[in-house]
């Protein structure tokens, strides 16, 4: 059976999970309804890195063509230490980066990446965004799901084939359909700023970090890391801090005299930026850890952060939502009338990935949070090594294409 009815697609929360598994279905034919809680989409007001691996399924899905016009292709990610600038490390982007993972490493505002996947999901008839929508809840049956989706108060049934939980950390399609797993704070925040680039902060912090680079400066309190976004208009700021004790709210105006006191001792540019760098916005990171189920029989499974929220060490959380997106979509339309197959497939080829992805973010919070002679020990490693043994090592991660069938997977058809 392959009806409009029997190919409806739920998919709850329209962040960049939601919003590329949307396009991602309606590729491959389904009918999908996006439902976000949020009255609009509105911006996080930040930047965000766009690994190779991820610019692969935008351009895949024609998303990358919405977003060039605002984002920066940066030449390097430098890696510096705090106290001192020294450089211990550089890994070459920009062309390099497209001959060697074959899709070009992006950074941009998280607003122009949010309009351009929007921008491609109207060109999809088949995509019906309600936003001011929550998921309430989900009866599960044999042959589908009915979600209850409450809009002020107001509650609607809809039916559908499969439910597909992208609602984020806090999922609430992660304790209806598969087993409940709660997130915890994760003992570091965020602290993010945005800066003009000509005016007179931009201009003193462009003297200490090449304009054209991902810069990540570290230190054994925290690492910064600074890029251009919008064009080269603004340079994005965000430290990732070591906390015992997370933040009141995500997103309150964080205490420049707590960052001050954390980046005390490091070079002046980066010294003075606590405060002339204010307002701080401070997020408290929760993570999932990646080991519970993300699938539920034939009718539920789960993407992005609700399924697994990673501390943003290897800057790679956007990243794997999107993979997520593609390759969840794919498996479906290879087997429609085995969707528990397809979601046992999807887990399957996804959660090694995820847990390899972890292991390195662990590895950077070690390498870029160390001290004393493990921290002399690391300069030492990574200022003996090339650009090129750097790049060679990030080969498994952005050499990745999600929007191909898996390796394992004989019986899948050519993906949309
Ligand atoms: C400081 C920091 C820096 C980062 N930097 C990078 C980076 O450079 N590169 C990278 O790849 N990743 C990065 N990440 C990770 C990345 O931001 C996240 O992994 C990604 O945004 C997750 O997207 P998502 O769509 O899964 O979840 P979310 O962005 O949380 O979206 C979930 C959506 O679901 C909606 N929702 C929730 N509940 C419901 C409900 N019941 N019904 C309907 N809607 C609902 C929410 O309102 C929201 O819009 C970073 C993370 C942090 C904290």
């Amino acid at each position: 059976m392959d009806t409009r009815r029997s190919r409806q697609i739920v998919i709850a929360g329209a962040g960049i999970a939601g919003l590329t598994a949307a396009i991602a279905f309606a590729k491959n034919g389904f009918s999908v309804q996006l439902f976000e809680q949020a009255p609009q989409l509105e911006d996080a007001g930040s930047g965000i890195q766009l690994s190779p691996n991820a610019t692969r399924v935008l351009a895949h899905l024609g998303v990358l063509e919405h977003l060039i016009p605002s984002a920066v292709e940066p030449r390097a990610v430098v890696v510096r230490e705090a106290r001192k600038l020294r450089r211990l490390a550089e890994v070459p982007l920009g062309s390099r980066a497209e001959d060697r993972w074959g899709a070009p490493y992006l950074v941009a505002h998280r607003a122009d990446l949010q309009t351009a996947l929007l921008a491609r999901a109207k060109r999809e008839p088949d995509i019906r965004l309600v936003t001011g929508a929550r998921l309430a809840d989900a009866a599960f049956h044999p042959r589908g799901v009915t979600v209850s989706i409450d809009v002020a108060g107001d509650v609607k049934e809809a039916a559908c084939l499969l439910l597909v939980g992208a609602d984020g950390v806090g999922s609430t399609v992660r304790n209806l359909g598969t087993r409940d797993a709660a997130p915890n704070y994760s003992g570091f925040s965020a602290w993010r700023s945005t800066v003009r680039a000509n005016g007179p902060l931009g201009q003193s912090l462009l003297e200490a970090m090449p304009a054209d680079c991902v810069t990540v400066y570290a230190h054994k309190r925290f690492h910064l890391v600074a890029y251009p976004i919008r064009g080269g208009t603004a340079v994005n700021l965000v430290v990732i801090v070591d906390a015992k004790h997370a933040a009141a709210r995500p997103g309150e105006t964080g205490d420049t005299e707590v960052l001050a006191r954390l980046m005390r001792g490091t070079a002046a540019p980066l010294a003075t930026l606590a405060r002339e760098a204010a307002p701080w916005s401070l997020w408290p990171i929760r993570e999932v850890p990646p080991d519970h189920p993300w699938t539920g029989g034939a009718s539920v499974a789960l993407i992005g952060d609700a399924a697994h929220a990673l501390t943003p060490f290897a800057a790679q959380g956007a990243a794997m939502a999107m993979e997520d997106a593609i390759m969840l979509a794919n498996l479906v339309a290879a087997t429609p009338d085995d969707i528990a197959g397809a979601l046992a497939r999807y887990e399957a080829v996804r959660r090694p990935r995820i847990k390899r992805v972890e292991a390195r973010g662990r590895f950077n919070h070690f390498a870029w949070h160390a001290s004393g002679p493990i921290a002399l020990a690391r300069n030492l490693i990574l200022r003996g090594r090339s650009g090129r043994q750097l790049a060679a090592e990030l080969d498994w991660l952005y050499g990745f294409d999600a929007c191909q069938p898996p390796k394992s997977e004989t019986k899948a058809a050519p993906p949309a």
